[in-house]
C-alpha cells in the first residue's frame, strides 16, 4: 500500500511540456485530472522554459482548482539532472547549464519539488505503477527518435557516479556502423530508433520520408520489407539487451517510448537475438515486457518522484 498523495505531475520532454494534477491511490492507482500540453520550440533559454512552464502549471491548478491543496511537485528533467536539488544541470539539445528549476519552483508554488532525468523517472513509474512492481532489480529502455535507459537496482533508482548510469543507446552494436549523435559509431541508437528504422527501411525501398510508425503500419499490413527492418531492429535491441543482462542479470527489462507502440514487430527478432547472447543459466529468467505506462509515461514518471 502507498500513501495517497495528491502530486502535481509537470512533465518537460525535448519538444513538449504536459502538467497535471495526479491522484495516487493507496492501491496504486492515478487518475489525472487538468492536463495542459504546451509545444517547446528549439533553443529556448532558462526563462522561456520557467515561463512555459509556470504557464502550464497556473492553467492545470485553474482547470482543477486546486490553488494550494496538492502535497507536492514533480519534475521530470530532460536531461543530467540532480535528484537531491532537482536541478537542471545540463541538456544536450538545448544547451542549457546548472537552471534551479526545482528551487525556483519550490519558491513559486511554496511546496517541495521532486526532480529527476526523465528516464530515470520512467523507470521508477514503471516500478510504481507498471509492469514492475515489486521488482527490484531492472533496466527500462525507451526507443523514440534516440535510445535511453534507466536503471532500477536494489530497489532503488541506480544514476551512477556522474548520474549517467544505463546510456543503453550508447552499447555499441555494429563495428563501424552508422554516425551517432554522441560522435561514436555503430551505437544502438544510431543503428535501432525510429529515424535508423527509416533509414533501413529506405535504403531496402527506396521510400524516403516514411516515419517509423508509418513502416510500423505498412508492417502490420503485410510488407516483407518493413516486417524485416523491424526484425533487424529487434535483433539489434535485443543484441544491447543481452549485454546489459550479462553484466546486470536483472529480473526484467522493459521497453518503453514510441516505437515500443510496436513492441509485437519486433519482439521475435529481439528475443531470438537475446537468448542467444545472453548467459543463458544466469539469465535465463529475464522478463522482457512492455512498458504498461502509455501514453502518459512521462506524467506518470513526474507523479511517482515523490515516492522515492
Ligand atoms: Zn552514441
Amino acid at each position: 500500500m502507498m500513501e495517497p498523495k495528491r502530486i502535481l505531475a509537470v512533465d518537460i520532454g525535448g519538444s513538449k511540456l504536459l502538467t497535471a494534477m495526479a491522484d495516487v491511490s493507496a492501491e496504486g492507482e492515478v487518475s489525472f485530472s487538468g492536463e495542459v500540453r504546451r509545444d517547446l520550440a528549439a533553443g529556448l533559454g532558462k526563462d522561456e522554459i520557467f515561463a512555459a512552464v509556470t504557464d502550464a502549471v497556473d492553467r492545470t491548478l485553474l482547470l482543477t482548482g486546486a490553488g494550494n491543496g496538492f502535497d507536492a511537485l514533480g519534475v521530470t528533467i530532460p536531461g543530467l539532472a540532480d535528484p537531491k536539488t532537482a536541478r537542471w544541470l545540463y541538456a544536450p539539445f538545448s544547451g542549457i547549464r546548472d537552471f534551479p528549476i526545482g528551487e525556483l519552483l519550490a519558491r513559486k508554488y511554496n511546496c517541495p519539488v521532486c526532480g529527476e532525468n526523465d528516464v530515470n523517472a520512467c523507470a521508477w513509474a514503471e516500478r510504481l505503477f507498471g509492469a514492475c512492481r515489486g521488482v527490484d532489480d531492472f533496466l527500462w529502455v525507451t526507443v523514440s527518435n534516440g535510445i535511453g535507459g534507466g536503471l532500477v537496482l536494489g530497489g532503488k533508482i541506480f544514476a551512477g557516479h556522474f548520474g549517467c548510469a544505463a546510456e543503453f543507446g550508447h552499447l555499441k552494436v555494429v563495428d563501424g556502423g552508422a554516425l551517432c549523435g554522441c560522435g561514436g559509431h555503430g551505437c544502438l541508437e544510431a543503428e535501432a530508433a525510429g529515424p535508423a528504422i527509416a533509414r533501413r527501411y529506405a535504403q531496402k525501398t527506396g521510400k524516403e520520408g516514411l516515419s517509423a510508425r508509418d513502416i510500423a503500419e505498412a508492417a502490420r499490413r503485410g510488407d516483407p520489407d518493413a516486417r524485416e527492418v523491424f526484425r533487424k531492429t529487434g535483433e539489434l535491441l535485443g543484441k544491447g539487451a543481452a549485454a546489459a543482462a550479462n553484466l546486470l542479470n536483472p529480473e526484467a527489462i522493459v521497453f518503453g517510448g514510441g516505437v515500443a507502440g510496436a513492441f509485437d514487430l519486433f519482439r521475435e527478432g529481439l528475443k531470438e537475438k537475446f537468448n542467444a547472447d545472453i548467459m543463458t543459466f544466469a539469465n535465463k529468467n529475464v522478463r522482457i515486457l512492455k512498458t504498461e505506462l502509455g501514453y502518459e509515461a512521462g506524467l506518470f514518471a513526474a507523479a511517482s518522484l515523490p515516492y522515492r
